[in-house]
């Protein structure tokens, strides 16, 4: 037989192995899951290659996925009859940790982060998942259209090994493990069957284990084993919703984000007329590790056409603002040949992507009316990304504004809670105008001294601290017909918030504080625009304005700190 070569596992490999099989010692369950969903991205990246390339599939029967366990040999394989790997593919592949986010995600644990096992299912560790229950694995792989075929294995221990394989491996990969003492419970059929059937029933291949076979004392032959479909084999959001639990779709959204946890709420709808396509959306309960970060990553949504994968496609069809969003969106329309830059400039995905749009800020307002208690979680995770859309949506805008939370005066925490419904909803009488300040950081914000003068006549004003909020408050108009005004900008007027008789007053104090004002304008000369009495403060003797239409403060000291 050829020697097989060894090559060591890149250092990350390493430490990946280690935490996978360490941190997920308790969820060994997810292994089979992983791997199935392997199997399945396999036999879709084949049936997409074949749409160029038909002959890919010849040859093969139909796409499946075949689980068989021996006991005797303590052997669990999984084979599937989709793309394969070359033998390059596989030293990549099954040898290096590709994605940067598992990179980062190493780089926070080696400066000392507490590692949380939920997390680490979300980084393309998947397959590695197999050493939590084996002690070796091999992967034989013919990739579709070559006539090679590799061996890789493994123990997990810092190196694999690489040989040829027989000129008869049949199209696709096949996973040998050999299954550790303390997890020979998966050996068991009853054990895989409820284990594909809770976690990969929705999977839109066949999953197919051996029929038990029932033996009699006579029998002198056994008979050969037969395959059975074990999962429905229909994907999920073909079928119809009330054939659906919510349990069937927590287990497709843990499938489609490799989230350990539930999703909040989720949307399901077909469309018919001018265009038909099948929409599954889903809110997630908290961020992906590094989601701030990974802006560029995304993910988040499945282009299918006529039940075929095609692409990650959420940059095309969801607006960088709902990138939280996780699902599936299955087209009858769009031609099979589409490419990225052709959905870009599509009309059809331009209306796709608005009705998308339209879909997750409905379930949002749903979350946000029925179940407040959810929606505190999402803006916990998600605010933030959220309010970019106040800046990219003008179309949406009122829509994303009443979805906002806030922190106010009357807060006695930095923590958003207060809608701009609530705020409207215990204005004070007088008030039109809906008031807010932005500043650096929650402290900056509450003992911001433009505050004192709305205080003592019992304004409520919004307190934006957090850094995107400067930015995006430049977008701030009107809600529901009120204007919003910044309280750092420009005069306001209290005037009309406050008595006839302060007015009085107002105007004596400026009368009496004229010679002091040209004082003032005297010594500070160039460096400011105006001097004026202000009846804004209470405590403080003196503050700086912008004028309504120049920089905020901050702003300017953004720009001076990056040497504008
Ligand atoms: P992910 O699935 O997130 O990419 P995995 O660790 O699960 O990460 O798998 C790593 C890579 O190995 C996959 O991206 C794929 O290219 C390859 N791979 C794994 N299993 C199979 C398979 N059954 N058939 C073909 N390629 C596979
Ligand atoms: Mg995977």
């Amino acid at each position: 037989a050829p020697q097989a070569e060894t090559h060591a596992f890149q250092a990350d490999v390493q430490q990946v192995l280690k935490l996978v099989i360490h941190s997920l010692y308790s969820n060994k369950d997810i292994f089979l899951r992983e791997l199935v969903s392997n199997a399945s991205d396999a036999c879709e990246k084949l049936r997409f290659e074949a749409l160029a390339q038909p002959d890919l599939l010849a040859d093969g029967g139909e796409l499946a996925i075949d689980i068989v366990a021996d006991r005797d040999s303590r052997t669990l394989s999984l084979r599937d009859n989709g793309i394969g790997m070359s033998r390059d593919e596989l030293i990549r592949n099954l040898g290096t940790v590709a994605h940067s986010g598992t990179r980062r995600f190493l780089e926070s644990i080696a400066a000392g982060e507490k590692v949380d096992a939920q997390l680490i299912g979300q980084f393309g560790v998947g397959f590695y998942s197999a050493f939590i229950v084996a002690d070796e694995i091999a992967v034989t792989s013919r990739r579709a259209g070559s006539d090679e075929a590799w061996t890789w294995r493994s123990k997990g221990d810092g190196q694999f090994s690489i040989e040829p394989a027989p000129a008869d491996t049949p199209r696709g990969t096949t996973l040998y493990l050999h299954v550790r003492e303390d997890a020979e419970d998966y050996l068991q059929d009853w054990k895989l069957r409820s284990l594909v059937r809770t976690y990969s029933d929705h999977v839109g291949f066949p999953i197919r284990m051996l029929k038990p076979v029932a033996k009699t004392e006579d029998d002198t032959e056994t008979p050969a084993p037969e395959l059975e479909t074990v999962n429905q084999a229909s994907a999920l959001w073909t079928r119809a919703k009330t054939e659906l639990s919510d349990d069937d779709y927590k287990a497709f959204y843990k499938h489609l984000s490799h989230d350990f946890a539930d999703p909040l709420a989720w949307t399901h709808n077909r469309v018919e007329g001018n265009q038909n396509f099948t929409s599954l959306l889903y809110v997630p309960g908290h961020a992906p590790f590094d989601f701030q970060a990974g802006r560029d990553e995304r993910k988040g949504l499945k282009l299918y056409i006529k039940r075929i994968f095609i692409m990650d496609a959420a940059e095309q069809m969801l607006p960088a603002y709902l990138r939280f969003a996780r699902g599936v969106v299955d087209s009858d329309d769009l031609p099979l040949n589409v490419s990225r830059e052709l959905l870009q400039e599509s009309r059809q995905v331009e209306r796709i992507k608005g009705a998308l749009t339209k879909r997750v800020l409905d379930l949002l307002e749903k979350i946000a009316r029925d179940e407040p208690e959810n929606y505190v979680k999402f803006w916990e995770a998600f605010g933030a990304v959220l309010k970019e859309g106040v800046v990219e949506d003008t179309a949406n805008r009122e829509r994303v504004l009443k979805l906002l939370r806030f922190a106010t005066t009357r807060s006695d925490s930095a923590d958003q809670r207060i809608s701009l419904d609530d705020y409207i909803g215990r204005m004070a009488g007088l008030q039109e105008d809906i008031y807010y300040l932005t500043a650096d950081g929650w402290n900056a914000a509450r003992h911001h001294p433009k505050l004192e003068a709305l205080k003592a006549r019992g304004i409520e004003v919004l307190l934006l601290h957090e850094r995107i909020d400067d930015w995006v408050s430049g977008y701030f108009h009107e809600y529901a017909g009120k204007r919003l005004r910044n309280v750092a900008k420009g005069e306001i007027d209290l005037d009309k918030l406050g008595s006839e008789e302060d007015k009085a007053k107002q105007e004596e104090a400026a009368q009496a504080a004229a010679p002091l004002v040209d004082k003032l304008k005297a010594a500070l000369g160039e460096r400011v625009k105006d001097v004026r009495v202000s009846n804004r403060l209470v405590d403080s003797a003196a503050c700086l304005v912008v004028d309504e239409y120049d920089m905020s403060l901050h702003m300017q000291r953004l720009f001076a700190a990056a040497g504008q």
